[in-house]
């Protein structure tokens, strides 16, 4: 069956980093919001011209807006074999619209890196960027002081929107919006949550042991 992946999980977890290293591994996209919002807005597609306009105001781009570019996406045929969504679903409705996308392909496989919320503030505020060229630290590697850069050997600097108040607003914002969506997905069989206060190698392990047996179970093809 496809691999149709969404990962939860809050700010922190590491969901980008696990994304990535699956997509890759697995020779699927890994299909994040903020790249194909720009990427419609660069096509000029009907989407995009309309989120173009609404981000010129300053405003955020409607969930209908934002369903509806991932919805083209999905349409394309790089995805057969599988996607991992980054960042989408972010709240219920698009959860509930991401259904309706879905109906007639093989299920979704949903992922919960699930991380306490001390310890997202203490990796939150130990995160590290390189001043030269922007690359983040792994978050093994965040907390050491006067670490080098492993891309550049620039110095590692704290990143500079990673203050407390605004990580605390990040996290309320996860807690009311996107947690819900926990609930939403738990009771699916092809729900799996991993422990994401490990080290990246055995989060990824884990990742890796739990769509496999999601996959197992699953029946191919979503309709009855
Ligand atoms: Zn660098």
């Amino acid at each position: 069956m496809a691999l149709n992946l969404i990962m939860l999980g809050p700010p922190g977890a590491g969901k980008g980093t696990q994304a990535e290293r699956f997509a890759t591994a697995k020779g699927i996209p890994r299909i994040s919001t903020g790249d194909i919002l720009r990427e419609a807005v660069q096509a000029g597609t009907e989407l995009g011209k309309r989120a173009k306009a609404i981000m010129e105001r300053g405003e955020l781009v409607s969930d209908e807006i934002m369903i509806g570019i991932v919805r083209e996406r999905l349409a394309r045929d790089d995805v057969r074999a599988g996607f991992i969504l980054d960042g989408f679903p972010r709240t219920v409705p698009q959860a509930k619209a991401l259904d309706g996308i879905m109906a007639g392909r093989d299920p979704l496989i949903v992922l919960n890196i699930d991380v306490a919320d001390e310890e997202l503030v203490r990796r939150l505020t130990t995160r590290m960027i390189c001043k030269e060229c922007g690359t983040n630290a792994a978050v093994e590697d965040a907390a050491v002081p006067g670490s080098r850069c492993k891309k550049c050997g620039g110095a590692m600097v704290q990143r500079a929107d990673d203050s407390v108040a605004v990580i605390i607003a990040r996290l309320k914002t996860y807690q009311r919006d996107t947690k819900p969506l926990v609930n939403f997905y738990g009771a699916r069989p092809t729900y799996r949550s991993v422990n994401g206060a490990q080290p990246p190698d055995q989060v990824a392990a884990d990742l890796i042991a739990a769509i496999a047996a999601v996959s197992k179970t699953a029946p191919s093809g979503a309709h009855a």
